[in-house]
C-alpha cells in the first residue's frame, strides 16, 4: 500500500498508509524504524508533548541501547552528550550500607536529558525512507477497526484528516487516548508523585552509577545526566508537590547531607521542579483488531528498575519480528508479538511492583525484606548478579524473579536471626512470608499462561485447522483431546 495525501485547507483528506503510528516517544520512533526497515509506508502522527518539561526516562541499560543500535539509530547514541552507567549503588539506611551491582559482562548503560534522548531519535526516524512525521498532530477518533484495517482521523492546525491503514500502533504513552478509543481496558493503580530536581553530581558517591536511595522517609533515585550535573527523583506521598518537600525537609534526613543540601537548595532555585506520577498499567490484551499497543501504552511501572525505554525499544524488535515472520497475516503477527512480549511485561511489572514495596515499604516485613535483599547481595555474588540481571532487563522469567524473591526472603530470615530484637523478629517474620505470595502467584499465572498458549498454538489450532479442512470432524477433533 503506498500513500496517496490530497490536502486541502479546511478539508479532510483521506490517505493510504501501511501503518499510522499514533505518538512519537521512544516507543512510536523505534517501531517507526522497525516496520520502515521492513519496506512499510509509516505515517507518524506526534502530539508533540514539551519533552522539555517532562520528568521521564532518561537512564537507559545496555540491553536498550543494544536494541537501539539494532534499529540503526547507532549514530544518534553515538552523537549523543551521555554519561556512562555501568550499574547500580544501592544505599541502605539502616543499616547505613552500599551495595554497587555492576551489568553483567562489564556492559554501560547510558543516561541523558531526557529531551536530549528523544528529540534526536524523532529526528532521525523522520528522515528514514518511508516515514512520513506528521508533527504537532493528534489522533483523535478511531472510526474503524477490523481484521482488514483501520480508519481513524487526526487533527493538525484545526483541520481533520482521515487516514485508512492496515495497521494502527498506538504509542501514546501511558495516558493513551488510542487505547481507549479501540476499546482496550487496563488494570490501573497510581502508586506515587516522583519529583525531579538537578543538583551537583559531585555529591552522587559512585560516579557512572544509578543510585538507589533505599529504606528511609523516602525512596530516591539520582543518576548524572551531564558533566557536573545529575538528576533527583525523590518519591512522595500521592498528591504531594514541591510545597510538600518545602514543608517537610525532614523527609530528607536518610539521604547523605551534601545530596539533602542540594535539593533542598534547588528548590529554592529559579527552576520549577519537575514532577510526574508514578503508576502500574497493565493493559487486559495489546491487540484489537488492526491496532496493537506499544511501550507505555501497553504497560508500564514505577522507574525504580529503570526499565520503561529499554522495554519499548524491545517491543518495536518483537513488532519487527513478528511482521516479518507472517507478512501477509496480520492477525498471526499481532498474535505473535502479543504472545512474544507479555511473559517479560508481566514480570517487569511484578518486579518493579516488588521492589517497591522492598526499597519504600516501612513496615516491619519490608524491613526485614530490605536486611534480607542487603545480607543477600553481600553474600552471594551469583545473587547480586542475578538480581542486576532482572533490574536491566536482561532476564525477564517469571520464575526467575520468583526463585530471586524467595532468596531474599531466605536471606532476611538469616540476617534477623543475627537480631538482638526478639520480639522485632518475631513480628517481622510473618509479614516478611506473606510478601511471598503475590510473587509466587505471578509465577503461578504466568506458567499457567504460557502453557494455555502452547496448547492453543502447538494442538489446538492444527486440529481444528485440519478440521475445517475435512480431515477430522471439528467434534470428533476435541472429543479426542
Ligand atoms: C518519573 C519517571 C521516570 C522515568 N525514568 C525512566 C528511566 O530512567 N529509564 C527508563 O527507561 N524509563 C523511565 N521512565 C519510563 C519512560 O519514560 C517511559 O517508559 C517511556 O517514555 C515510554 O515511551 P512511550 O513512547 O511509550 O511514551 P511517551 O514517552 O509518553 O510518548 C508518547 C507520545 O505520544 C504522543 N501522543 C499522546 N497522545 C497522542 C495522540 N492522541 N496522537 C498522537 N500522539 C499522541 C505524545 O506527544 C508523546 O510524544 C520513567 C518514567 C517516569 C514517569
Amino acid at each position: 500500500m503506498s500513500m496517496t495525501s490530497c490536502c486541502v485547507m479546511g478539508v479532510a483528506c483521506v490517505r493510504d498508509v501501511d501503518v499510522v503510528i499514533a505518538g512519537g516517544g521512544p516507543a512510536g520512533c523505534a517501531v517507526a524504524a522497525a516496520l520502515a526497515e521492513l519496506g512499510l509506508s509509516v505515517l507518524l502522527v506526534d502530539a508533540g508533548v514539551d519533552r522539555h518539561k517532562q520528568l521521564s526516562g532518561e537512564l537507559l541499560h545496555p540491553t536498550g541501547v543494544r536494541d537501539l543500535r539494532s534499529l540503526g539509530f547507532g549514530d544518534v547514541v553515538d552523537a549523543w552528550t551521555s554519561q556512562p552507567v555501568r550499574g547500580f549503588a544501592v544505599l541502605f539506611s539502616a543499616p547505613e550500607r552500599t551495595v554497587v551491582l555492576p551489568y553483567g559482562h562489564g556492559a554501560t548503560g547510558v543516561s541523558l536529558e531526557h529531551a536530549t534522548l528523544t528529540v534526536p531519535l524523532l529526528e532521525a526516524v523522520a528522515r528514514r525512507p518511508g516515514v512520513t512525521l506528521q508533527a504537532h498532530s493528534r489522533v483523535t477518533a478511531v472510526e474503524q477497526n477490523d481484521a482488514h484495517g483501520v480508519r481513524l482521523r487526526f487533527s493538525h492546525d484545526g483541520v481533520e484528516h482521515t487516514v485508512r491503514a492496515r495497521l494502527l500502533v498506538a504509542a501514546d504513552g501511558r495516558a493513551s487516548p488510542v487505547r481507549r478509543m479501540v476499546g482496550i481496558a487496563e488494570r490501573f493503580t497510581r502508586i506515587s508523585t516522583m519529583l525531579g530536581v538537578t543538583v551537583d553530581s559531585a555529591c552522587l558517591p559512585h560516579p557512572d552509577h544509578g543510585h538507589q536511595f533505599v529504606g528511609g522517609s523516602v525512596y530516591a533515585l539520582a543518576y548524572a545526566i551531564q558533566p557536573g550535573v545529575a538528576r533527583v527523583m525523590v518519591d512522595l506521598p500521592l498528591g504531594s508537590t514541591a510545597a510538600t518537600l518545602k514543608a517537610q525537609p525532614e523527609l530528607l534526613r536518610t539521604l547523605p547531607p551534601a545530596l539533602r543540601s542540594e535539593i533542598l537548595q534547588s528548590l529554592k532555585g529559579p527552576l520549577a521542579p519537575r514532577m510526574a506520577s508514578n503508576d502500574d498499567r497493565l493493559a487486559e490484551t495489546v491487540r484489537r483488531g488492526s491496532a496493537v499497543l506499544v511501550g507505555d501504552a501497553a504497560s508500564c511501572c514505577h522507574p525504580l528498575t529503570g526499565s520503561g525505554m529499554a522495554s519499548c525499544f524491545h517491543d518495536a524488535r518483537a513488532l519487527q519480528e513478528a511482521m516479518r515472520r507472517h507478512p501477509e497475516d496480520l492477525p498471526r503477527a499481532l498474535e505473535r508479538y502479543a504472545r512474544e512480549r507479555r511473559p517479560a511485561q508481566r514480570t517487569r511489572v511484578a518486579l518493579a511492583s516488588a521492589l517497591y514495596d522492598a526499597c519504600a515499604g516501612q513496615d516491619e516485613g519490608m524491613r526485614a525484606l530490605r536486611l534480607g535483599l542487603l545480607h543477600y547481595w553481600e553474600h552471594s555474588p551469583r545473587g547480586a548478579s542475578a538480581s542486576m540481571a532482572l533490574l536491566a532487563s536482561e532476564e525477564s522469567r517469571m520464575r526467575v524473579m520468583a526463585r530471586e524473591y524467595l532468596c531474599v526472603v531466605g536471606h532476611g530470615l538469616v540476617a534477623m536471626r543475627s537480631s538482638r530484637r526478639q520480639e522485632g523478629r518475631l513480628r517481622a517474620t510473618v509479614p516478611l512470608l506473606r510478601s511471598v505470595g503475590p510473587p509466587l502467584r505471578d509465577a503461578v499465572a504466568s506458567t499457567v499462561e504460557q502453557v494455555g498458549s502452547w496448547w492453543h498454538r502447538r494442538v489446538r489450532r492444527p486440529v481444528y485447522t485440519l478440521a475445517r479442512s475435512g480431515w477430522v470432524s471439528p467434534r470428533r477433533a476435541f472429543a479426542s483431546n
